[in-house]
């Protein structure tokens, strides 16, 4: 890929002499993409009704992948009719055989789990290597562990039996495509329901590819349906009647419009938002994996993920010196060609979340914060942003306050716990927290009064299928993942 050259500066010569350079090291794998990919209802490739396709395109370099079917209202409800006729078969078969569909597809996954990761960073822009080394493993871990719950639903709600729902309508995020499709599928197949999913427009390849798999598995058909389009298509799953429950994923805008639609129907929901995270470091804190656990925390993904830890918190007696660290490691990370496998930082998903990011940040200038980015070459083609640190910055700046969900850090400072504590929790989100010091006994009464679902103690974004996973606030409600996300997937009988 063609790269513009970033001049070396004398600042950043005198820090690292001549930084080492990396020869390009591209993933080869094939992704095995087709032109054109069709809806898939009912165990088949189904072209839409509507007659319509729109582009996909690879952040990597802007370049057009393939056309993908745009579900309307008549496409869904035959994913729906498809879904309800599967329901009775499906819902009957003894665990331990919904089990062994699980098991295969998990299996499956992980037989073309290098296929499937070129696919996935070609279609959403993050790093091969994460790709490959999280979305991958983490989503046939998912599979495997559900498959292990499927014969013990008995033993979930101990002298209570559970029954799954019905037909599910599920909709995802582009920002952990596979990994959320997982998330989703996983419980819901394993309690005995059926399914009509919709993936995000930029990012619905690797759902469609995923439909190979399920029939290589031979799934039963109507099983699993998968409806691909914009937001016109996610309102039609949402407000299908057939829909005993809605599992969103995506926006919090999104999410209330959602509730306030099925405000007074007796569909269930669960809706899984946006953060603003607060990563809180102590001044007693190990400083040199802390700096680590804060890179890890906001620029895993190009900072794509709700639970990144965008607001960074420090006592202001290390402030200067964290941010001095930073800075120097900020200046190591490889941004670029997400296939490199050199690679750090990736594409940002799509030209609209690039131009989203580039006015945050702007307007965190225009408010008074100093920004720092380093001094790094970017592809001249795709859509790419600097790993970025705002110092100077206040809880009434925006770029505080509102979800970037992007590769920019937020660095605010505190006195005491009690004003980290009040710092962190003003805020309209509650998803994650991190907590970075010596004491164990800081870090519990931390966690104890931190309004988040996930805290996570001196290391960051480290996830578990056992481990359940949501939000308080705008941040959503319902759990995935562990006991906790099954039983949102079944009813006490
Ligand atoms: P989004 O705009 O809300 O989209 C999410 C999904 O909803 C996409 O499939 C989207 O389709 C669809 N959609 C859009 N409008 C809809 C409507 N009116 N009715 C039904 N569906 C609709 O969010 P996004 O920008 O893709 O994702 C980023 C957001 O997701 C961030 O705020 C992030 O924090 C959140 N997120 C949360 C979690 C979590 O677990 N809490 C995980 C990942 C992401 P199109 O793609 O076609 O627009
Ligand atoms: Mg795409």
């Amino acid at each position: 890929m063609a790269t513009k050259k970033a001049p070396r500066t004398a600042e950043r010569e005198l820090l690292f002499g001549n930084l080492w350079d990396y020869d390009p090291a591209p993933e080869t794998a094939q992704p095995h993409l087709d032109t054109r990919y069709e809806l898939f209802i009912g165990g088949k490739f189904t072209k839409p009704r509507s007659k319509k396709y729109f582009p996909s395109l690879s952040p990597r370099d802007a370049s057009h992948l393939a056309d993908i079917a745009h579900a309307n209202a008549t496409d869904v409800d035959a994913a729906y009719q498809a879904a309800a006729n599967a329901f009775p078969a499906w819902s009957k078969l003894p665990g331990a055989e919904r089990g062994k569909y699980l098991y295969r597809i998990a299996r499956l996954l992980q037989d073309r789990a290098r296929e499937f990761a070129v696919a996935e960073t070609l279609d959403g822009g993050k790093p091969i290597k994460e790709a490959r080394d999280f979305d991958l493993p983490m989503a046939a871990a998912h599979f495997f562990y559900h498959a292990g719950w499927a014969d013990k639903l008995a033993y979930a709600t101990p002298g209570k039996n559970l029954a799954p729902l019905g037909v599910v309508g599920q909709i995802i995020p582009w920002n952990f495509p596979l990994l959320m499709l997982a998330w989703k599928l996983a419980p819901a197949l394993a309690c005995g329901n059926t399914v009509v999913l919709k993936p995000a427009e930029t990012t619905s390849i690797t759902c469609i590819k995923f439909a190979t798999l399920l029939l290589e598995a031979g799934l039963p058909p109507g099983v699993v349906n998968f409806v691909t389009g914009p937001g016109d298509t996610g309102k039609a799953v949402v407000q299908h009647p057939l829909a005993k429950k809605i599992a969103f994923t995506g926006s919090t805008a999104v999410g209330k419009w959602i509730q306030h639609t099925l405000a007074g129907s007796s569909k269930r929901l669960t809706l899984e938002l946006g953060g603003k995270a607060a990563n809180i470091i102590f001044e007693d804190a190990p400083l040199d994996q802390a700096v680590e656990g804060i890179i890890n925390a906001i620029f895993f993904n190009q900072g794509h993920v709700c639970c990144a830890g965008s607001r960074l918190l420090v006592q202001e007696s290390i402030a200067d010196q964290v941010l001095a660290k930073l800075k120097n490691r900020l200046r190591t990370l490889r941004v670029g060609d997400p296939l490199d496998k050199n690679t750090d930082i990736g594409a940002i998903n799509s030209s609209q979340q690039l131009a989203k990011i580039q006015e945050l940040c702007a307007a965190g200038v225009a408010e008074g914060a100093e920004m720092h980015q380093p001094d790094c070459s970017l592809p001249t083609n795709g859509y790419y942003f600097p790993p970025t640190i705002f110092s100077g910055v206040s809880l009434s700046h925006r770029i505080a306050r509102e979800e970037i969900f992007g590769p920019v850090l937020s660095i605010l400072t505190f006195r005491t716990p009690e004003e980290a504590i009040e710092k962190a929790n003003n805020t309209c989100y509650g998803l994650s927290a991190g907590v970075w010091t010596d004491k164990g006994s800081r870090i519990l009464r931390m966690a104890t009064q931190l309004k988040a679902g996930v805290i996570w103690a001196n290391t960051y974004n480290k996830f578990d299928p056992t481990s359940p996973f949501g939000g308080y606030k705008e941040s959503g409600f319902g759990r995935e993942g562990g006991r906790q996300g099954l039983l949102d997937y079944a009813e006490c009988v």
